[in-house]
């Protein structure tokens, strides 16, 4: 059984279709890579997921199970599904192991003394050590964005989406994040990823989805997407990528 899994989901806004029926499947520990042009409905699909977006259409499986019939608890889903933005979002007046703490301290229900070595662990594993009790504006970019991941993590979450969390960052600050990105699948974290790093999606990834007016129009293994496109405009979307 796949860890998740799309069937035919489809979004729109109003009378614009955004995702037109993606068909889907991640395996556990799966690292899967969502690449195309801006617009092309990736952030879009990764929110479908996550249910910060409902779905017209189409079903969302997670273990086998329907995640997206109406009605269920959107916060138990995504307390099993992390999703981490560009933008870092961190809470400005609390340091990073505040930030961390506040989701699991309320959805898992422990106190901070309960949580706190859990998190602590998380902030050294992610080379953050020394940075737990910085404040984001204390911190750079790369930092923030590790702080970030570490937060997601902090719930204990099966299935990790990521967008595009390496396109705010200054150039010398990506590889410290796409190194997490490595040590999580390392450690058989399943993975959705939008991303505009190609080296990075072509290297790691186990699949690739080319998207592209709301549908994967190419989907596979990197060496097959990369290596040998089918479509023109995948082609030319590469071109102008690589
Ligand atoms: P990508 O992440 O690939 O750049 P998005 O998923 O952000 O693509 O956007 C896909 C399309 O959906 C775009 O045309 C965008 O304008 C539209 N869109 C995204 N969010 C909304 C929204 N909340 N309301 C209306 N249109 C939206
Ligand atoms: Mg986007």
């Amino acid at each position: 059984m796949p860890k998740l899994e799309l069937q035919g989901v489809i979004k729109r806004f109003g009378d614009r279709t955004v995702c037109d029926g993606i068909d889907l499947t991640v395996d556990e520990g799966q690292m899967v890579c969502l690449i195309g042009a801006s617009g092309s409905g990736k952030s879009t699909l990764l929110r479908c997921i996550n249910l910060l977006e409902p779905i017209e259409d189409g079903a969302i499986f997670l273990d086998g199970e329907d995640i997206s019939i109406p009605g269920l608890n959107p916060q138990s889903v995504r307390a099993r599904i992390g999703i981490v933005f560009q933008s870092f979002n961190l809470f400005p007046h609390m340091n990073a192991l505040e930030n961390v703490m506040l989701a699991p301290r309320r959805v898992r229900g422990l106190t901070r003394a309960e949580l706190q070595p859990e998190v602590e662990a998380l902030f050294a594993r992610f080379g953050l050590a020394d940075r737990m009790h910085n404040y984001p504006d204390q911190l750079s970019g790369g930092q923030q964005q590790r702080v970030a991941i570490v937060r997601a993590l902090a719930m204990q979450p099966e299935v990790m989406l990521f967008d595009e969390i390496t396109s705010a960052l200054d150039p010398q600050l990506v590889g410290e994040v796409l190194d997490v990105l490595l040590m999580l699948k390392k450690q058989g974290m399943t993975m959705v990823m939008a991303t505009h790093e190609m080296g990075f999606a072509r290297e790691a990834a186990d699949k690739i989805c080319f998207l592209d007016s709301g549908r994967i129009l190419e989907g596979g293994p990197p060496e097959t997407v990369f290596g040998n496109p089918k479509h023109q405009t995948t082609q030319a979307f590469l071109a102008r990528a690589l």
